[in-house]
């Protein structure tokens, strides 16, 4: 966690700032090795309204609702002390043996709350949980709701839940009261209880260490590793890895992917206490083993929705499809991704932008939505289940206490810690959440206003201070033809999947302007690519089913998905699609079985700087290639094709609308020599079967044309003009059903509404063509074609226009 000394300082500078004021925040004894990026401390990050701050002040509300001695109630029972407080049910019961657990929880996110909001109802709460900790706490350290006899257990092989697991809630608490509010208290109850820990491990030997931890024991190793960097103790140092786990870590540092039959919530926390390791010995095994956990687990283990597991436990590779149950992606599990995601952005500048794509589609998609929205706690899911019909069950105030609603509590207390990141005076803006950073060591204040993701867009005001900063913003590589604006003025060309760097000198009143087109786009499953689930942009979508019991995946036809004009929402059929986040009170599916061919959804930046290849920004692989005299010139966004006119075009692949029924096909062009009958595009199979689109007919207009039949047997939209010459200019073609429209510049131009040939009906094209006909007499393109996209669906004219307005 937050141990570096650069942090320390800047937390310090907040508060002598007079901003919120934690008071004497910790400072680390160690730097932290091979760290790249810093975090700001908690009290330097407002929360503004939106869906996080409701979250939040959920999760407050629950914070301040709670009664400390009932939480206490079993620690003061083990002790030999009195209590009269009502027991706890659920995992908190008295018979439970994972008892306790939950107090460690509760002082984590009391530290957050504490630290977000300065409001001393948290203090209060969590000193006393401290101090009457301390009174529970043996004179040779331990500290527990339940016995200490259930550590000879788990020492010896006998039957108990996770005693470890428990214990490094508890130390964790401890920790982070420290850390955040400053009490010595904490930190002193934390020293003797680790010195318990190393004296309880220290008799074991290496082999009964190693057996003892085939059960679950959570972050133990991770909070001793960050205590070594506090303290610089090297007790703590050698403590934590008595808790290396061989039988995990040792494949995984040899690259290999043996997850499978695993708990998974037991694994994460092993590869955090790795990178933390990594960040506190310098030792390069710690880092490869977290860095192949987190490529196995994101790319072979994990749902669309960014969570893991079935049943909570890992399956064989690339299982998805095959793994749609009741009890998939435990919240646990992410809110440990997120952690080790996170410490993977301080370690590895190179995929930033890598990790935090997953940061968001793990945060929106699972964790946001986790929280139930009706419940003025925030109670929360422990499973989240993908199979069709599936609806999501919630927590309650005293009889639950899961993990899941432990972690929930942290969760929704510290959405600020991964919005901003920095290093020296550069910042990283990492997540568009409406919040305001203080950022004291370089005297600014920037505030980021956004209804982001219901808009695709951001924006970052300077509010206060100046200074020269290296400003980075992410694109996310789910987007194309990101604009960047800085006081209305375009800036850089921003790729998907990096950092736009804007490094200037900022002043109060500077704006950013930063707008991320969304797409509608399927991604598929693994183990059988006809089983997908539906994303806007980042944002995954739900069909929404209300009380129907799905028995099995809903029929999905791409082509009848139709925006509703609310954002973020569509139909197919009867059926509405939304955020899966704002998913609650209801069944869904997520996963749907895509009917027909397989949708066809391909996107041309053309933002390659060499090379014949053309590549689909989809991720669906329909990759084209440039033909002949194609050369590259700056696009509309990024770069673009430059098509001679004599000989080049660009070829896309067969088959790329076979079956479609319904298709939008847009591009930017700048037509830069007039002729007739060239091709903005041509697929067809020659000039028997096609569809295309000129700029001019011999009619002197626009045309679009479809046959199965040849010239005579055309179906057109005659436009009222040819497309202009010379000008950057928008492009599109919809059908579906019998409708067909031809928009430029994001407006309707012409439409015919007796278009009864549609793409299926043609042959399976193999000359699919931008730039050059089927008739092989008539002229090539000379234009530079930017932005070119195909859809398996008609857009509607609001989102048309949108193309036209965004640039994309
Ligand atoms: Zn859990």
């Amino acid at each position: 966690m937050r141990f570096n000394r650069r942090t320390v300082l800047i937390a310090g500078a907040a508060g002598a700032a007079g901003v919120l004021l934690p008071p004497s925040p910790a400072r680390a004894a160690r730097l932290d090795a091979g760290v790249s990026a810093y975090p700001f401390p908690l009290t330097a990050v407002r929360l503004d309204a939106g869906p996080f701050a409701d979250n939040a002040g959920r999760t407050q509300s629950y914070l301040r609702f709670l009664d400390a001695d009932r939480l206490l109630h079993m620690f003061r029972v083990t002790a030999g002390l009195s209590s009269s407080a009502t027991p706890c049910g659920g995992w908190e019961s008295p018979t439970t043996e994972l008892r306790g657990h939950s107090i460690g929880h509760v002082l984590s996110a009391l530290a957050q709350a504490w630290a977000s909001t300065g409001d001393a109802t948290y203090r209060s709460k969590g000193d006393y949980l401290v101090a009457q900790l301390a009174l529970c706490q043996r004179p040779n350290g331990f500290l527990s709701a339940f016995p200490e006899s259930f550590i000879d257990r788990v020492e010896t092989g006998q039957q108990v839940w996770a005693p470890y697991y428990t214990l490094h809630k508890i130390v964790q608490g401890l920790l982070d009261w420290h850390l955040l509010t400053g009490s010595a208290q904490a930190l002193a109850v934390l020293q003797r209880k680790a010195a318990w820990v190393q004296a309880r491990n220290s008799r074991l030997t290496h082999v009964q260490r190693q057996q003892m931890l085939r059960v679950e024991f959570g972050g133990i190793g991770e909070t001793l590793f960050n205590l070594y960097q506090l303290t610089d103790d090297p007790v703590h140092l050698f403590t934590a890895q008595y808790f290396d786990h061989a039988q995990v870590l040792d494949p995984l540092a040899a690259g290999v992917d043996a997850l499978a039959g695993f708990h998974a919530n037991t694994q994460i926390p092993k590869a955090i206490a790795a990178i933390r390791g990594y960040h506190a010995t310098g030792d390069t095994r710690y880092r490869d083993i977290a860095v192949n956990f987190w490529n196995f687990v994101v790319r072979q283990h994990s749902y669309a929705i960014g969570g893991n597991s079935n049943g909570e436990y890992f399956q064989a590779p690339n299982r998805i499809a095959s793994e749609l149950s009741d009890t998939t992606c435990e919240c646990c599990n992410t809110y440990n991704m997120l952690k080790l995601t996170r410490q993977l952005f301080f370690t590895d500048p190179s995929r930033a932008a890598e990790f935090m794509d997953f940061y968001e589609k793990a945060l929106y998609n699972h964790l946001l939505g986790a929280q139930n929205p009706n419940s003025a706690h925030g109670h929360h899911c422990y499973y989240v289940p993908l199979r069709a019909g599936g609806i999501k069950t919630y927590s309650n105030d005293y009889d639950n206490f899961t993990c899941c609603h432990g972690t929930g509590m942290e969760t929704n207390t510290k959405f600020v810690d991964s919005i901003y990141f920095q290093v020296n005076t550069t910042l990283y803006v990492n997540l568009y959440i409406a919040s305001t950073l203080i950022w004291s060591s370089q005297g600014v204040t920037i505030r980021q206003d956004t209804t982001y993701p219901e808009s695709p867009s951001t924006r970052l005001t300077v509010t206060a201070g100046a200074g020269v900063l290296d400003v980075r913003i992410r694109i996310p590589s789910w987007t194309s033809g990101a604009q960047v604006r800085v006081n209305g003025v375009p800036t850089g060309t921003p790729a998907p999947g990096t950092y736009l760097s804007i490094n200037r000198t900022w002043t109060t009143g500077d704006v950013v302007d930063v707008s991320l087109p969304m797409a509608l786009t399927l991604e598929a499953a693994p183990d059988n690519p006809s089983v997908r689930a539906v994303r806007h942009g980042p944002i995954v979508l739900a069909g929404q089913f209300g009380t129907s019991n799905l028995s099995s995946l809903p029929a999905l036809d791409p082509g009848t998905l139709t925006a509703t004009g609310t954002p973020l929402e569509y139909t197919a059929g009867s059926v509405l699609l939304r955020p899966f986040y704002k998913t609650h009170g209801q069944r869904y599916s997520v996963y749907w079985d895509v009917t027909g061919t397989a949708p066809k959804e391909a996107r041309y930046p053309f933002d390659e700087t060499s090379g014949t290849v053309a590549a689909d920004a989809t991720g669906n692989g329909w990759n084209g290639a440039l033909i002949g005299g194609v050369t590259r010139t700056a696009g509309r966004s990024g770069n673009a094709v430059l098509l001679n006119g004599a000989n080049g075009y660009v070829s896309l692949p067969g088959g790329i609308l076979a079956g479609v029924t319904a298709f939008t096909i847009a591009t930017w062009l700048r037509i830069d020599a007039a002729a007739s009958w060239t091709r903005v595009f041509d697929f067809g199979t020659g000039t028997g079967a096609y569809l295309f689109l000129t700029p001019r007919s011999s009619s002197g207009t626009a045309r679009y044309a479809i046959s199965t039949g040849g010239s005579g047997a055309e179906q057109r939209i005659n436009a009222p003009a040819a497309l202009p010459t010379g000008a950057w200019t928008h492009v599109a073609v919809t059908h579906t059903g019998d409708l067909g429209v031809l928009y430029v510049n994001g407006a309707e131009v012409a439409r015919n509404t007796a278009l009864t040939v549609r793409p299926s009906a043609l042959p399976s094209t193999t000359q699919n063509w931008i730039g050059r006909s089927q008739y092989a007499t008539d002229p090539y393109l000379t234009a530079a074609v930017d932005g070119f996209r195909i859809h398996s669906r008609a857009l509607s004219a609001a989102e048309v226009a949108q193309l036209f307005s965004t640039g994309q």
